[in-house]
């Protein structure tokens, strides 16, 4: 069976959706790796490190797995052959368009986001392997434009007060936030709808700030709040985020537009030289003011909301997202290397995003 790893296309993507360290693996499972020239060039991995662990360079496209981290476009569909099977990103919620095209294109599609969030599945899990990225990172790209220090500083020319940073969207991303806000030395404080955040947020030493509004939804995600409660928690966090210096922002709610948590009159009462990075931007944004992909600045504070975040720290994002993705494919193949197929496996059925019919190996 050959596992092919190709380029990513899209602009500004640099992952890649396997690494060297981990080639050695799938060929102990009798897979070969093919991987198009230049496929990790935008993560500092070079062919020849590839080629060093036991992968060949060729036409990846051509292979039985196709491996991905950004869904295919068009034209990248229309190399795949019949019965492909490719694994990646594929945005199954977002663009039901694009799965039916690998539908019509006969491809077997596995979509990280479908795999389901069960323990057994832990190690399979992008979404929490992208989000820790984008939570340590989303830190450091407010930091750098926060025209303060985060550390309380005492010098020889003055004292400098500690940055109070607020995170709003406690998860994965919001946690990982956190802890690196406080190894920076700022003064942190979480907030979820979900009351199960709060020990989690206490026991990485930061506080939280509980307004009194819980909203727990299906499979641990929290649900959409009602317009009163919405009402309710802007105003309540309105006043609560004229006393942080830097908030930054996680909340999603799983197949919803992002709740709006910062509103203009939040922005308005903050600190001038204050920072809102906004990480809900590919879901529209939690901050009102926020422009997708863009920084502005009203009332003196710089709203920002980078795109694709995990891609701007590709080495370390690549190699945990071709993790994931290699703990999936073991799920899908022999140990003899042989396609296997097991729908009747919840991680596996999950998963599969298009081309279940006529999928009999
Ligand atoms: P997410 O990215 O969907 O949302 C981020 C956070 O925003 C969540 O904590 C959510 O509660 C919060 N949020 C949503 N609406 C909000 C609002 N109006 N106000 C404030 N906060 C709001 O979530 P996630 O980080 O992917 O993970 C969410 C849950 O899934 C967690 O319970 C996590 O432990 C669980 N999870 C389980 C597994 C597993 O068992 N394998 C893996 C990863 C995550």
């Amino acid at each position: 069976l050959t596992v092919g790893v190709v380029a990513e296309s899209r602009p500004g993507e640099r992952r890649v959706a396997m690494v060297p360290k981990l080639v050695a693996r799938l060929a102990q499972r009798g897979l070969r790796v093919v991987v198009e020239p230049g496929a990790g060039a935008g993560a500092q991995l070079a062919d020849d490190a590839y080629v060093q662990a036991g992968a060949e360079l060729g036409d990846a496209w051509a292979a039985d797995v196709v491996l991905k981290v950004a869904p295919p476009s068009e034209t990248e569909v229309g190399k795949l052959k019949t019965g492909t099977v490719l694994i990646g990103f594929l945005d199954p919620r977002g663009d039901p368009e694009g799965i039916a095209a690998l539908e019509r294109a006969g491809v077997r599609a596995f979509a990280m986001e479908a795999v389901p969030r069960i323990s057994r599945a832990q190690a399979m899990d992008a979404l929490s392997s992208q989000s820790s990225v984008s939570g340590y990172r989303a830190v450091l790209l407010a930091a750098e434009k926060f025209t303060r220090f985060f550390p309380m500083l005492t010098t020889a020319a003055g004292t400098v007060p500690p940055a109070k940073v607020l995170v709003l969207g406690a998860g994965v991303a919001g946690l990982q936030a956190l802890a690196t806000a406080k190894r920076l030395g700022s003064q942190t404080t979480g907030y979820d709808v979900r009351p199960e955040v709060g020990e989690q947020v206490r026991s990485i030493g930061a506080k939280f700030l509980d307004l009194g509004i819980e909203a727990v939804g299906e499979g641990g995600y929290a649900r959409e709040l009602t317009a009163e409660e919405r009402a309710e928690q802007q105003r309540r966090l309105t006043e609560a985020i004229t006393k942080f210096d830097v908030v930054i922002t996680t909340a999603l709610v799983p197949g919803r537009k992002a709740p709006t948590l910062v509103t203009a009159d939040a922005v308005k009462g903050m600190p001038a030289g204050g920072v809102v990075l906004d990480l809900a931007g590919e879901s529209g944004g939690n901050c009102e003011l926020s422009r997708p992909g863009e920084d502005v600045v009203e009332h003196d504070v710089t709203i920002s909301a980078p795109l694709n975040v995990p891609s701007g720290m590709p080495t370390h994002a690549s190699e945990l997202y071709a993790r994931n993705v290699t703990e999936l494919l073991e799920l899908l193949v022999t140990t003899e290397g042989e396609l296997k197929l097991d729908f009747s496996d919840e991680v596996v059925a999950g998963a599969n995003v298009a081309g279940r019919e006529g999928s009999a190996s």
